[in-house]
């Protein structure tokens, strides 16, 4: 099938969402915009709020330390795991057309809580992850239903109520 000449609605909602991201990261209002650490092939290695406390870190697991001499060098094997800390809480955010997004947050920025600006550039800042990730390969985003959400409220999904995508 040929395609159109036309602009693609996906590759001009992702500018849209590019633009959101830059603007946001240039206003300077959150301290940590980029929030996750990456470290070679282990992945993200760290989740930071956009405050900057760390929430969730890649840590070896002492317990499952092996130690083994090999030609009189001493080889330590470790297995890391992601530890999440007692800061760690999640934000639902609502869009003014109904959709939802969570994302992670300290609980200290959830005690001071947000204004409505501050989510919309804290969501430009999950799509600015998005983008990377697209980028890297890791699946496609749909730009077109997320790049100009605004956020309308928000609310902290208690503990309990917490499931994983
Ligand atoms: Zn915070």
């Amino acid at each position: 099938m040929a395609r159109s000449p036309k602009t693609d609605p996906v590759k001009e909602a992702r500018k849209r969402a590019r633009k959101r991201a830059k603007e946001a990261r240039e206003d300077g209002c959150l301290k940590h915009f980029d929030y996750m650490e990456e470290k070679g092939r282990f992945g993200v290695s760290k989740v930071k709020c956009k405050c900057g406390q760390t929430l969730q870190e890649l840590r070896p697991i002492p317990e499952m330390q092996e130690t083994e001499r090999v030609k009189g060098a001493t080889i330590i094997r470790e297995r890391v795991a992601m530890f999440t800390n007692a800061a760690y809480t999640e934000v639902v955010i609502t869009f003014a057309d109904g959709s939802k997004h969570v994302t992670p947050s300290c609980k200290d920025c959830v005690a001071r809580g947000f204004d409505l600006a501050t989510l919309d550039v804290m969501y430009a800042a999950d799509m600015d992850r998005w983008d990377k990730e697209e980028t890297r390969g890791l699946g496609k985003v749909r730009w077109e239903l997320n790049a100009d959400r605004l956020a309308a409220s928000w609310k902290e999904i208690p503990a309990e109520e917490r499931f994983r995508e």
